[in-house]
């Protein structure tokens, strides 16, 4: 048993379902679960531990809801800088092919090192190839050392340019064996406990890269294990003329044609969606992993999220693979999530003063999908909220620097509306993973050196 205290918050955002932020607040913990919300002085005034946050504001970890850990790797290589999505993945499936166990297991923990900076506590990853060896174990190993949860998606691609597909033959593997090593993994390693640190995730790549048997045999599998499904889905419209041509369905189409709709689903991006379709997912519980950032760099288009919300889609935010963003700031990707959504605002012809504009998007609302709503399309109710019983995953924000001066009048949404910036804390089930502004489970230095060797490594063949 043991305990933490966190007290003299200056401004505690519990993302409840009241939606409370408390100013000096407090939280008290009990072995990595949250037993009270209130105000400081309404708390026990002891405990194993005491976290002094005066000056700071608090809220729920952050929740990544889709990304590819080992593209932190390829980082703006230079011939993939000006391309779109098929372009882009054409110039880099040859590089990552020469990926080995080790370049998984460091870009792991680079890619959740810079997560947990960013006020992140809980990832999905979608690995998809498995070059020389290469498991899924490499990376469940690896998030276990850097200490955030994570829910492991088993990716995969099955269907070569010599069957049509858009990968190299080269990077595709065989369906008996994704659908056997599927099994071993989610046996191996999937925990649906309460604090659950590893889920397992089946997650065929995209429609362009497997074939429709593959999606239905995952499909049958993760509902006999009672597992989630996801797959990339509606992200440009190049992937939509590529499934009107093969299956003769637009892809919200083809994924029902395929048995892939469901609570159980949430699909990355989901750019080119129609209000028929929004409406689908919203009756059905299928969620979505918005992306902005990543969009915006493959000037793969605008997602309608605010159309999404107001029908009842379950969003939450992704920062996608790194050599797509090229960060993992997942406070930052908060802050794209409001600007793009007003971006289309405005081309949808708000207007600043007129009644009639359609509404802007809140430094709230995508505080919302960051936390509770990214929580709720992981198939998680232990977090995204700071409530009894819950976990006890938050990071802390020092607001007394010169990135929120003059801000001050309304905290919560100034970590929206300011420049990102570097998390003070980061706190995994009352374990501090994050510690005055640097990561406590990982060195750096060291991380980031090994990193760079076998980046260059990939680089040269
Ligand atoms: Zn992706």
């Amino acid at each position: 048993m043991s305990t933490l205290l966190v007290r003299n918050i200056e401004r505690l955002a519990t993302m409840d379902d009241h939606r409370r932020e408390i100013a000096s607040g407090g939280l008290f913990i009990r072995d990595g679960f949250i037993e009270q919300v209130g105000l400081s002085t309404e708390l026990p005034s002891t405990a194993d531990e005491i976290l002094d946050l005066s000056g700071h504001i608090v809220l729920p970890g952050l929740i990544n809801t889709h990304h590819h850990f080992y593209q932190t790797l390829t980082r703006v290589v230079p011939a993939a800088q000006n391309s779109n999505l098929f372009h882009w993945l054409k110039i880099l499936y040859p590089i990552w092919a020469r990926m080995k166990p080790e370049h998984i297991r460091i870009s792991t923990k680079t890619a959740l090192a810079e997560l947990a900076l960013s006020g992140c506590t809980t990832a999905s990853d979608h690995l998809y190839l498995y070059p020389n060896g290469s498991k899924l174990d490499d990376e469940i190993h690896a998030a276990r050392e850097v200490g955030l949860r994570l829910h492991a998606s088993r990716g995969s691609m099955s269907l070569g340019e010599s069957k049509g597909g858009l990968p190299p033959d080269s990077v595709v593997e065989d369906e008996d064996e994704i659908l056997n090593d599927s099994q071993r993994l989610i046996e191996q390693y999937h925990d649906p406990q309460p604090g659950s640190y590893t889920q397992v995730v089946l997650a065929p790549c995209s429609p362009f890269s497997v074939t429709s048997d593959l999606m239905r045999q995952s499909a049958l599998l993760a509902r006999e294990y009672g597992i989630q499904l996801h797959t990339h889905l509606a992200e440009t419209k190049d992937e939509e003329e590529f499934c009107l041509e093969l299956f003769g369905h637009r892809p919200v189409g083809y994924m029902a044609e395929v048995d892939w709709i469901g609570d159980d689903v949430w699909f990355a991006h989901s750019v080119h969606v129609n209000q028929e379709e929004i409406k689908l997912y919203a009756r059905t519980g299928c969620g979505v992993a918005h992306c902005p950032t990543s969009n915006m760099r493959l000037a793969s288009g605008i997602a309608p999220i605010l159309d999404m919300l107001s029908a009842g889609v379950n969003v939450g935010l992704g920062v996608d693979g790194s050599a797509s963003n090229d960060g993992s700031h997942l406070l930052e990707e908060t802050r794209q999530a409001m600007l793009l959504s007003r971006v289309r605002a405005g081309m949808m012809g708000a207007s600043l003063s007129g009644e009639d504009a359609p509404p802007l998007m809140s430094a709230r609302t995508a505080l919302e999908m960051a936390t509770r709503s990214s929580a709720a399309v992981l198939g998680r109710t232990d977090i995204g909220s700071l409530e009894p019983g819950k976990c006890a995953d938050f990071f802390a924000i020092n607001l007394h620097q010169i990135d929120y001066a003059g801000a001050l009048h309304d905290p919560l949404a100034a970590l929206v509306f300011c420049a990102p910036r570097r998390v003070d804390y980061t706190v995994v089930g009352g374990k501090m993973i994050v510690k005055e502004g640097h990561m406590e489970t990982v060195d750096e230095q060291a991380l980031i050196s090994q990193h760079n060797t076998l980046a260059n490594q990939l680089m040269v063949g």
